[in-house]
């Protein structure tokens, strides 16, 4: 039947129906998919009626007789009487009345039991519909023998009715045939009356099977060659059916399996109770089932008699008193029902735990589409759009009903619901913690702190999601809402997110299915954002702007969830595997938690308005004072020539004394500014990195880089040979700046200060010199007001990316527009919620020569299609807000006009922007070790050991002296290659510029690693800046490529230019 409705139905209810046998039909443990068997050739099935399709007269009779006070069995040997000539008989064969019959019974059951026998009221109860009701075992059965093909018949026995209709309760459409004895004339066992039967249905004897409760019934067919099958039960009868068509008969109820051993629960005494409630015409076996979902809560379906219901109890053994609350899932259910809420309809609540062992309740049964795959194969676009929007609509039902005109208003405490759920799902965590989850420890501390101030309270479903749902099988209409087990008053936002979660989740995430690599546009399916607008307008409300939040706190909800559950499958029997497995999923959900968590930071940010900075009246950091004199000029060794000192072109100016009367001037303000502002701020910047709000810009920060900038201390770096006119900086020469980068590079957070810090640095003398006047106008003149900022993304985790051929990532030209697909990592600045560029390279023509296959795209970092990974560590070190980034770039397309100098210029570009860009580096790297070194001994000379200060150590002092003779010679080498740029050019200073580049990190990472040693445990520690200068002057060892492949270049220059 329904494959003929199948192909009656228009296209759309086609699709909706391919969809309903996919999600119900097409599961993997069914016995429904066997098909038919090619041995069977069966072609029709032909049925007894009474005691067959529907209650036998005989056990009909059985119960009249007890509750009538008849003898037992009266009426079962007077329908046998008299044999073919009996009133039974004659009454089957049409030959008399019903009138006549009665008459004549009457007289035989008296006559027989020697009392008066009411026969009429046996017969009306043998016809009335509550008792002559088909079996719905037999029904299922015959629906799935035609969907097969094959002819169903009724050969029965039969008699009129008063009415001068002869008896057949059954639904006439579901028989090709019907053959009624009393219209024939012929009863069985005669033969012509199967003869008759199979005529009609036009097949062979053996092509036929035949159902009788009657032994003589049954033998008068096999001996015509019809294979016969005896029904004692019904329940029985169709199991040997199925096994001899080889295909399922009962509709398998989807989702259902057989009742677990350690679930089972007692069915006589269930039986009882059922019929209790139901009514005493409950006739039947019972059969139980158990649901695959409702792990909490064990769920049960129940068929017995026409009734499908389903029972939900509590688990068996010791439980919580506030868990698996039934009696509330109940009453919250009939509430809702009341208020429109589609929920299944609960019939009874029983807290007897007598009767089944724990308390319970019964709902009927609701038949529907669950939907577990959110990517809703199978169907059309605007079907997935309809099922999203239905699932929306449904939630904001729930969220709209009045919790006082229901009676729920103490269902739950109202007010304050994140930060108690908050609490609970960190105390969960705690409880079951078994190992350190970084994201969760920040997490922890990140999100009481940032609790909704706005909360509305309603009815909360608390675990809402699109398999939770059932629906109309042909329309999208949520029939019901399930699981209520989490449901209590709280904040509906969180539902909205719960019910997103499958946005962010891969395909293959192993306990929800995800939706995250699939592409929603093309699937109809709206995406988490647009699904919270969806909610906003159907609730009337304004966009919700902290959505980032209630998604952290799902998933850090379900990361604490999964934490318990992976806690108990500790038990010794899971595989190592299997633990693996589980702790890389709760560390995934965990991050992801994180991830929000970031996003959110970044808004809060974004909206912050400008503060005024909290001043600290001391720090503990070493001061930099004693770097100076009291002229406050430095004393290094390497005194100035003064006689070339004015001229800062031409002439190598080795010391600031020598630098020209504005330019020292500047150099003056910018110490001034470090001694008053920067050193003093060290801590309070220092501690905001280690906050929870390291993500977010320091406010003190920002207030530092006005400061900074109404003193005209504001983007020094940008050389004047390539700003000549000072359009866009201060026009100082790579000499001049070198002098006070190395200021700069004394403190950590003094380059963002000055608008001089990488990665912006590199990327904005890129674009001065090479940006159309569009480009600069769109990114250079935010980056030089220090309104945005910008990363360079070269690296790629899959190829040695020190040399920036190997860079595989594509881009390619599409319908005008650059497609980009790569995965870039250790992206400095990438996390910084300011950063609106990305300095893209990537390879725009792989069969070009070697240095010019990459090119350089300015890609906005609101791009679609990028995706932050996870911020990398530098010993542990995240270099907050702006981090070091891995990244994946989907499908991101950029305009045309966003390719910097033309494809396959990136090489040289590249090389172009990592010139300045080191020595910079390496500039501060020497402000460092000299204060790493002004520490070194200002720690030495107050410390005593051994009866003596530090100082005196002999190897102290060889380690002061050491480190100053090697400052001074890293000094002069990076002052020289400043110099050769600005009198002969980049490309002149490339020897220099490789040398400066392979002495200088080394340099500084010895000098430091010799102070923090000097300093004791102290110098690990984050009360000094040394930790923190040894890891960044490691880095440096690679951030501007490999020292290796700076000696490599050196090597070559040198054995190019010796004889
Ligand atoms: C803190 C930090 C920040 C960074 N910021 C950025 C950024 O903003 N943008 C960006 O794109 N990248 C950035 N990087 C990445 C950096 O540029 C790369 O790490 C560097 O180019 C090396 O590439 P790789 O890591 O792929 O190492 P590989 O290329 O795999 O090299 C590994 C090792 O091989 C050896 N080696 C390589 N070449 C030679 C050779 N010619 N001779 C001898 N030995 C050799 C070296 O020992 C080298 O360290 C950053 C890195 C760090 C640590």
């Amino acid at each position: 039947m329904y494959t003929r409705r199948l192909f009656q139905s228009s296209h759309h209810q086609w699709a909706w129906r391919a969809a309903f046998w996919k999600h119900i039909w097409c599961r993997p443990q069914g016995a429904h998919r066997r098909t038919h068997s090619r041995s069977s050739n069966y072609r029709a099935v032909i049925f007894d009626m009474g005691g067959v399709l529907i209650p036998s007269p005989g056990r009909v009779a059985t119960e009249w007789e007890v509750q009538n006070h008849v003898p037992s069995g009266t009426i079962l040997k007077a329908l046998i009487a008299g044999g073919e000539n009996g009133p039974w008989m004659k009454f089957m064969r049409g030959a008399i009345t019903v009138e006549d019959f009665l008459q004549e019974f009457r007289r035989l059951c008296s006559e027989m039991s020697k009392t008066s026998v009411p026969v009429d009221s046996f017969f009306s109860l043998l016809t009335c519909e509550q008792v002559a009701k088909p079996f719905p075992v037999m029904t299922e059965a015959i629906t799935q023998i035609r969907a097969k093909g094959l002819q169903t018949a009724v050969l029965s026995n039969n008699f009129y009715l008063p009415n001068g209709k002869s008896f057949l309760p059954l639904d006439r459409k579901q028989f090709d045939v019907v053959v009624e004895s009393c219209i024939e004339g012929v009863c069985k066992p005669d033969p012509r009356i199967y003869k008759l039967c199979l005529e009609r249905l036009g097949v062979q004897p053996s092509e036929s099977i035949f159902l009788d409760d009657l032994t003589p019934n049954l033998k008068a067919a096999a001996s015509l060659g019809i294979h016969i099958l005896k029904v004692n039960d019904p329940e029985t009868a169709v199991k040997e059916l199925e096994t001899l068509l080889g295909f399922a008969l009962r509709i398998v109820v989807p989702n259902t399996r057989p009742v677990r051993k350690t679930m089972e629960i007692p069915k006589d005494s269930l039986e009882k109770y059922l019929k209790d409630m139901l009514g005493s015409q409950t006739t039947g076996p019972l059969e139980l089932f158990q649901f695959d979902h409702g792990q909490s809560n064990p769920t049960y379906y129940i068929r017995l008699a026409n009734h499908q219901l389903v029972l939900r109890k509590k688990p068996p053994g010791k439980l919580l008193p506030s868990a698996h609350a039934v009696e509330r899932e109940f009453r919250i259910m009939k509430a809702l029902a009341n208020a429109g809420v589609p929920v299944p309809k609960v019939l009874d609540l029983c807290e007897d735990s007598s009767i089944i062992g724990t308390p319970f309740y019964l709902m009927e049964y609701c038949p529907g589409l669950i939907y577990k795959d959110p990517s809703l194969p199978g169907l059309e676009p605007s079907q997935r759009q309809a099922i999203y929007t239905a699932m929306n609509s449904v939630l904001c039902k729930i969220h709209s009903v009045d919790i006082k005109a229901v009676g729920l208003e103490n269902y739950g405490k109202q007010g304050d619901y994140i930060s108690r759920q908050v609490q609970t799902w960190i105390k969960q965590y705690r409880a079951s913690e078994t190992s350190t989850n970084p994201a969760m420890e920040r997490l922890i501390e990140w999100l009481p702190l940032h609790i909704p101030e706005e909360q509305k309270t309603t009815v909360v479903h608390g675990d809402f999601r699109l398999d939770n749902l059932i629906f109309h099988p042909e329309k999208t209409e949520v029939l019901a809402v399930l699981d209520w087990e989490l449901s209590t008053l709280g904040d509906p936002l969180v539902d909205v997110a719960f019910s997103c979660l499958a946005h962010y989740l891969p395909s293959d995430f192993p306990i929800l299915r995800g939706l995250s690599d699939c592409d929603l546009t093309q699937l109809g399916i709206p995406t988490a954002e647009e699904y919270f607008r969806m909610y906003c307008l159907h609730m009337g409300l304004p966009p919700i702007e902290n959505w980032n939040f209630y998604m952290a706190f799902s998933f850090f909800r379900v990361a604490a969830i999964l934490q318990g559950v992976y806690k108990r499958s500790l038990t010794g029997q899971a595989s190592s595997a299997t633990a693996k497995q589980s702790g890389k999923v709760i560390e995934f959900t965990s991050n992801l938690a994180w991830d929000f968590a970031v996003k959110e930071g970044f808004r809060i940010f974004k909206k912050m308005p400008a503060t005024k900075l909290l001043k600290r009246s001391y720090h503990t950091w070493a001061s930099p004072q004693c770097l100076l004199n009291a002229t406050g000029m430095r004393s290094y060794i390497s005194f100035p020539d003064t006689s070339r000192a004015n001229a800062s072109k031409g002439a190598l100016v080795i010391s600031p004394e020598g630098l020209s009367q504005p330019v020292r001037e500047q150099y003056c303000r910018l110490k001034r500014f470090m001694e008053q502002h920067v050193y003093p701020a060290e801590w309070e910047l220092q501690r905001h990195q280690a906050s929870v709000k390291r993500w977010t810009p320091s406010p003190l920060l920002e207030d530092l880089k006005e400061k900074a900038k109404a003193e005209g201390l504001w983007n020094l770096f940008l050389p004047l040979e390539i700003d000549p006119e000072k359009k866009y900086g201060a026009g100082l020469t790579n000499v001049e700046y070198a002098h006070l980068c190395e200021l700069m590079g004394m403190s950590p957070y003094a380059p963002e200060i000055f608008n001089c810090s990488a990665p912006d640095t590199g990327n904005m003398e890129l674009l001065v010199r090479y940006g159309t006047e569009e480009q600069k106008a769109r990114w250079l003149m935010p980056l030089l007001e220090g309104k945005t900022r910008s990363c360079f993304a070269m690296t790629e985790p899959q190829v040695a990316s020190s040399d920036a051929t190997n860079i595989e990532s594509s881009i390619r030209e599409e319908n005008g527009l650059y497609v980009i697909n790569g995965h870039k990592w250790w992206i400095s600045g990438l996390l910084d919620p300011r950063c609106q560029l990305c300095v893209f390279m990537g390879r725009t023509d792989p069969h070009a020569p070697r240095h010019q296959q990459q090119s350089v795209l300015l890609v906005p970092m609101d791009s679609p299609g990028i995706k932050i990974v996870r911020p990398l560590t530098v010993y542990g070190l995240e270099d907050a807000p702006g981090g070091h980034g891995e990244v994946l770039f989907d499908h991101v397309r950029v305009p045309k006009e966003n390719m910097v100098l033309g494809p396959g210029r990136g090489f040289e570009i590249a090389q172009g922007r990592l010139g300045p860009g080191r020595i910079h580096h390496c500039m501060r790297l020497i402000g460092c070790s000299e204060r790493a070194l002004a520490l070194m001994k200002a720690r030495v000379k107050s410390r005593v050991a051994f009866g003596k200060p530090l100082v005196e150590q002999g190897t102290l002092l060889a380690d002061i002296a050491q480190s100053r003779v090697e400052i001074e010679q890293a000094r002069l080498l990076v002052l020289k290659a400043a110099h050769l740029m600005d009198v002969a050019g980049n490309k002149a200073a490339a020897l220099d510029i490789a040398m400066i580049k392979m002495v200088a990190p080394s340099m500084a990472y010895r000098v430091i690693d010799r102070a923090i040693q000097a300093f004791g445990a102290a110098g690990l520690s984050s009360d000094y800046p040394l930790a923190q200068f040894s890891a960044g002057a490691r880095a440096l060892r690679f951030a501007d490529g490999p020292d290796e492949v700076h000696r490599a270049a050196v090597a070559k220059m040198e054995l190019k230019h010796c004889p």
